[in-house]
């Protein structure tokens, strides 16, 4: 018998979206991605458009969409500052109506529905490493809140589901994830930090640059979010997944200089509001529940990030927000 399933992404097209679909797809799944390409494009997934087992459909999840399947990923959402702040009441819509959209499919086909959430449910974290039982220091009117309030919400609306409705539910919570096939102007620090150090650009450091992130390659965070939707049914979350060797800005900033050879100087700019000090996974629970942690430190992961970087036509790539 086959264990093929029929699965959609939302955000499908996006960064962890299109590694994730080639993931399934390989598999041999019946893959549909949802995207309306608002962060992304459709060159990012130009490779599956002729497999048999790949579907795309081009929508907006803020509006409600009918479709049959047995497993869903929830990834469509703007993940990156820039992009999430352009739009701030829209991105807190694509968090909670998309979550009700894939809720009330997932509540018709007896589907089982996985939310990407994220470390940013946790804030300006003062608790560190983060637990997920750890509750967040959240600012509910700064401007990040759109995307932390909204992932919150979604949160909540999965519990509820849960809880109401017997619905077959996973979280994960993911942390700062780089990898080939990042926008190269979503303005997030790895992108930045290659992008101008290929072009032999300043490095824009925010604020000190001491504040800490914890970088994990896409290819672990692939795993983790796989193994999370095939986990018992007992195992709903919310489960961290992230790398947990943290690095301040400015250490992956000489890391990155280091790595490409470039001229380019450190140079300060303000930092944002409310912008995390700390971030760190406490990844206890992944590796107890299902066995995972990352695999790939942050020099290898780098390398591979930046001969991507180095292959692609910058041409190809439309800035999705003026933000980067
Ligand atoms: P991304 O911006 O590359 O991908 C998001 C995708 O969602 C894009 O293809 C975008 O076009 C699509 N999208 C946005 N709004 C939509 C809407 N209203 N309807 C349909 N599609 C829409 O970002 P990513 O890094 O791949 O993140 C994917 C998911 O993982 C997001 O939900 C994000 O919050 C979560 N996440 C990512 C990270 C990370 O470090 N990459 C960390 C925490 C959480
Ligand atoms: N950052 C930076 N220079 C840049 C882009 C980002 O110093 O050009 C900093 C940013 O202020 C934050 C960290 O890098 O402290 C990570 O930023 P990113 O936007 O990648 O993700 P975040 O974890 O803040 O959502």
């Amino acid at each position: 018998m086959s264990n093929s399933k029929r699965i959609l992404v939302t955000g499908g097209a996006g960064f962890l979206g299109s590694h994730l679909c080639r993931r399934l797809v390989a598999e041999g799944h019946d893959v549909i991605c949802l995207d309306n390409f608002f962060t992304s494009q459709k060159t990012n997934i130009a490779d599956l458009l002729s497999q048999p087992n790949f579907e795309l459909i081009r929508h907006d999840i803020t509006l409600p969409i009918f479709l049959e399947v047995d497993q869903i990923y929830n990834l469509a959402c703007p993940a990156a500052p820039g992009h999430y702040q352009y739009n701030p009441i829209k991105t807190m819509k694509t968090s909670v109506l998309g979550a009700i959209h894939v809720l009330g499919m997932a509540k018709r086909c007896r589907a089982r529905v996985l939310q990407a959430s994220t470390s940013e449910v946790y804030g300006d974290p003062e608790v560190h490493p983060q637990p997920e039982t750890y509750r967040g220091a959240v600012n509910p009117i700064g401007p990040r809140a759109c995307y932390d309030e909204g992932k919150r919400a979604a949160e909540t609306l999965f519990m509820d589901y849960h809880r109401q409705n017997g619905l077959d539910v996973r979280i994960v919570r993911i942390f700062n994830t780089y990898g080939p096939g990042m926008h190269p102007y979503d303005g997030r620090v790895v992108s930045n930090f290659i992008r101008q150090a290929l072009r032999g650009e300043d490095i824009t450091i925010f604020g000190s640059g001491s504040q800490t992130r914890s970088f994990c390659y896409c290819d672990d965070l692939i795993e983790g979010l796989v193994r999370m939707m095939n986990s018992p049914s007992d195992c709903i979350g919310p489960i961290n997944l992230g790398n947990p060797d943290e690095f301040t800005i400015r250490q992956l900033a000489e890391l990155v200089i280091e790595m490409t050879g470039a001229r380019s100087r450190m140079v300060s700019q303000p930092l944002p509001a409310d912008d995390p000090t700390q971030r760190k996974p406490d990844i206890t629970l992944a590796r107890q529940r299902l066995g995972w942690q990352p695999t790939i430190p942050l020099s290898e992961g780098l390398r591979r990030t930046v001969d991507w970087f180095r292959a692609i036509r910058w041409s190809d790539y439309r800035p999705p927000t003026p933000n980067y």
